[in-house]
């Protein structure tokens, strides 16, 4: 998924926790902040970039083999943030980050390794070879989004979100 799926799945996500879990109206600054956190998972690719592991438009970005990009990882943050007395803010990141995890296991070509630490085998349902003949960048992403399969929860999802913030931001809360 790419990061404007993510974005929109996060909204869409923030705005049933707040009116399902907590009762309470939505806000554009809790779905401006859960778009953040929804896409928190993928700044392990500024680490990536960093640290000359990637390059966009030359190798694959292989971050969905991180720690970083495992159900184990934030599950572990959730915990944090539940102990120090942030139940709220817990759940939010459990749920948008765990829904970060299941879009990068949508017709990717890799998928992430849902059962870390116990096993490196990355998971993806419908996997495609998204690089093959070396495609990367720009390339990557629109052979990418090329496959129904991808192209239809993708804008679904960022029309979604996009309906639920506009509608937050003309109106007051959702
Ligand atoms: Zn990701």
């Amino acid at each position: 998924m790419t990061p404007n799926g993510h974005a929109g799945a996060s909204i869409v996500a923030a705005y049933v926790i707040e009116r399902c879990v907590f009762k309470n109206q939505a806000t554009p600054l809790t779905l401006g902040l859960s778009a953040l956190v929804g896409l928190l998972p993928d700044f392990d690719s500024l680490a990536a970039l960093a640290l000359n592991r990637y390059r966009p438009s030359r190798n694959k970005l292989e971050h969905h083999a991180f720690p970083s990009h495992t159900p184990l990882f934030y599950l572990a943050l959730t915990a944090v943030l539940w102990s120090t007395g942030m139940p709220r803010e817990a759940v939010f990141l459990g749920v948008l980050s765990l829904g970060h995890l299941i879009l990068d296991s949508w017709g990717t070509d890799d998928g992430i390794m849902w059962l870390w630490p116990l096993s490196r085998r990355q998971f993806s349902l419908f996997p495609r070879n998204l690089h093959a003949g070396g495609v990367h960048g720009l390339r990557f992403y629109r052979r990418h989004v090329r496959c129904a399969r991808v192209f239809v929860p993708e804008v679904a999802l960022l029309i979604s979100g996009s309906l639920i913030a506009l509608h937050t931001l003309y109106w007051g809360v959702a």
